[in-house]
């Protein structure tokens, strides 16, 4: 049984993360999506319980799809579960920077563990959660980029984040 995960802080999660958990769950047998717990940006708008609520109820209908937490490193998280593979999504150039340094240290820190890179569906190339929050915040609607079974619940989250921030 090959297991992957799928890491990332997912906030929210969106249409362009969903399609690569799709994916990468005809290619492997099983699929952990693990949220950052410690992701604590500046821009970061939900917490992890929520987020791991969102990615529950979007992938619901994905039967290998498992959703977890995890604050410590992606490598040893991958040998706790027996995962043979990181699958992360490549969007462009940009990504492919940050994402080759993560692969080479992983590597590393985990010489079994391979990072396999599915390239972002034409359609979500340019879909980031931050775009996301940024376009919602403005007043422009989302429906087309997060999971329509968590769209009402994004979009009051992000405006009662602006809310407070504006005081
Ligand atoms: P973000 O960059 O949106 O904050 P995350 O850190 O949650 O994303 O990303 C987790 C993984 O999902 C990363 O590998 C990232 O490249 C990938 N990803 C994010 N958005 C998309 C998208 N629109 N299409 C394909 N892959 C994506």
């Amino acid at each position: 049984m090959k297991t992957a995960i799928c890491p990332g802080s997912f906030d929210p999660v969106t249409n362009g993360h969903l399609d690569i958990i799709r994916r990468s769950s005809k290619m492997f047998d099983r699929v952990i999506v693990v949220v950052a717990r410690n992701y604590n940006k500046p821009s970061s708008c939900f917490s992890d319980v929520q987020r791991v609520d969102f990615l529950k109820r979007s992938t619901a209908g994905i039967e290998n799809v498992e959703i977890d937490i995890s604050g410590g490193l992606t490598a040893e998280y991958a040998k706790r579960h027996d995962a043979v593979a990181i699958v992360k999504g490549l969007r462009a150039v940009s990504d492919f920077d940050t994402e080759f340094q993560q692969a080479l240290m992983n590597k590393k820190l985990n010489p079994e563990l391979e990072s396999v890179f599915i390239t972002a569906s034409a359609e979500y190339m340019f879909l980031s959660s931050s775009l996301v929050k940024q376009l919602c915040e403005l007043g422009g609607d989302i429906a087309e980029f997060v999971p329509r079974e968590i769209y009402e619940d994004v979009v009051k989250g992000i405006n009662n984040k602006a809310y407070e921030r504006r005081g």
